[in-house]
C-alpha cells in the first residue's frame, strides 16, 4: 500500500485548487482525477464570470492552465477513478482505486455533481443517439437541424445560446413560464432568433427508436399532451451529488450533499470536502475555487495539529 500526505479525490476546480495550495506547502498531494480532468468545466465552452479572464476562457483552457499551476508545485495528477474508501478507522485513511491502494493522513474530497437526469423512458437508452448532456461535446452533430433543450436555469440557456452556433432551431422547453437563469443570460436567450420558448411544459417521454425522433411534452397548466419532432435533446436540469462511495462513512445532507463545518471538515476529522460535492448553493467556478483553497489550508493545518 502505497502512503501518501494527503490525497484529493477530484480534479474540477476545487480540486486542482486543493492540489495547488497543499502542493505549496510542500505536502506533494496525490490527486485522484477520475476519467475527466476537469470535471464539469471541462465540458464547458465558454466561462464569462470568472475574475482574471476579461475575454472569458474556455473550460478546458482553465482546466489546462490549473493543472500546469498545481504541477509546478509538486502535485501528482494520476488517471484513475476511487472505488472504495474506508474514512472511518483512519487516519490512516484508505483509498482504493482501480489501479492502486493508498494510506493518506488527510484526504479532501473534491469529486462534484453529475447531471440529474429527467427519468423518462427514451433518456437512458437514446444517450448518444440524440440524447446529451453536453452541449459542448455534442453541438457540432447537430448542424443545421432541429433541437430542444431541457430546463430554465444558467446552464439550459448557456448551452442553448452555444447550440445556436450548429442548429437551426433550439427550443427550450421549460416546467414553469419564469426562468430561474441569471438577468444576463436571459436577455440573450430572449433575443436570440434561433431561440424560442416552449412554457409551462415537461417532457414526458424521449421519442423514436435506432435515433431520436421528438419529444412528448406535457403542458402542466392544461394538461395537454403534445409530441415535438426534434433531432436531439439536450438536457440541463441541476446536477446531483457524486457522494454515494461515502454515504455508509460521511454525514449527507438530505440531497446527498456532504456536510462541512466551516473549515470544510467533514463530519471526520482530517476529511475534507470541497466543491460542488458539499455545496448546493453557489456552485461556480470562483466558489468552488475559494472552498478548495479554504478546505487546503485547513487540511494542512489539521495535519500541522497532528504532527
Ligand atoms: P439550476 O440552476 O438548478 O437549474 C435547473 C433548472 O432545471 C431549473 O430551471 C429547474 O426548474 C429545472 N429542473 C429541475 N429539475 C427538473 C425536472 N425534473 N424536470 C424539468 N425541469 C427541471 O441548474 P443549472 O442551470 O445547471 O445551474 C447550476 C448552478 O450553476 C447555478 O448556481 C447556476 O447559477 C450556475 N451556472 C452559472 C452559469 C453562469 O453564470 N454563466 C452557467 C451555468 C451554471 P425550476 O426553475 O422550475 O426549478
Amino acid at each position: 500500500m502505497k502512503k501518501e500526505n494527503i490525497i484529493i479525490i477530484g480534479s474540477g476546480p476545487a480540486g486542482l485548487t486543493a492540489a495547488l495550495y497543499t502542493a505549496r506547502a510542500e505536502l506533494t498531494p496525490l490527486v485522484v482525477t477520475g476519467m475527466q480532468i476537469g470535471g464539469q468545466i471541462s465540458l464547458t465552452n465558454e466561462v464569462e464570470n470568472y475574475p482574471g479572464f476579461p475575454e472569458g476562457a474556455t473550460g478546458p483552457e482553465l482546466v489546462e492552465k490549473m493543472q500546469k499551476q498545481a504541477e509546478r508545485f509538486g502535485a501528482r495528477l494520476i488517471m484513475d477513478e476511487v472505488t472504495e474508501v474506508d474514512l472511518t478507522s483512519g487516519p490512516p485513511f484508505r483509498v482504493k482505486t482501480y489501479g492502486d491502494e493508498y494510506e493518506a493522513d488527510a484526504v479532501i474530497i473534491a469529486v462534484g455533481a453529475s447531471p440529474r437526469r429527467l427519468e423518462v423512458p427514451g433518456e437512458e437508452s437514446m444517450i448518444g443517439k440524440g440524447v446529451s448532456f453536453c452541449a459542448t461535446c455534442d453541438g457540432f452533430f447537430f448542424r443545421e437541424k432541429d433541437v430542444v433543450v431541457v430546463g430554465g436555469g444558467d446552464s439550459a440557456l448557456e448551452e442553448g445560446l452555444f447550440l445556436t452556433r450548429f442548429a437551426s432551431r433550439v427550443r427550450i422547453i421549460h416546467r414553469r413560464d419564469e426562468l430561474r437563469a441569471g438577468e444576463a443570460l436571459k436577455k440573450r436567450a430572449l433575443a436570440n432568433e434561433k431561440i424560442s420558448f416552449v412554457w409551462d411544459s415537461v417532457v414526458e417521454e424521449i421519442l423514436g427508436d435506432e435515433k431520436v425522433t421528438g419529444v412528448r411534452v406535457k403542458n402542466v397548466k392544461t394538461g395537454e399532451t403534445e409530441d415535438l419532432e426534434t433531432d436531439g435533446v439536450f438536457i440541463f436540469i441541476g446536477h446531483i451529488p457524486q457522494s454515494t462511495l461515502f454515504e455508509e462513512q460521511l454525514e449527507l445532507d438530505e440531497l446527498g450533499y456532504v456536510k462541512t463545518d466551516a473549515r470544510m471538515m467533514t463530519s471526520i476529522p482530517g476529511v475534507f470536502a470541497a466543491g460542488e460535492i458539499q455545496d448546493p448553493v453557489f456552485r461556480q467556478i470562483s466558489t468552488s475555487v475559494g472552498q478548495g483553497t479554504a478546505a487546503a489550508m485547513m487540511a494542512e493545518r489539521w495535519l500541522e495539529e497532528q504532527a
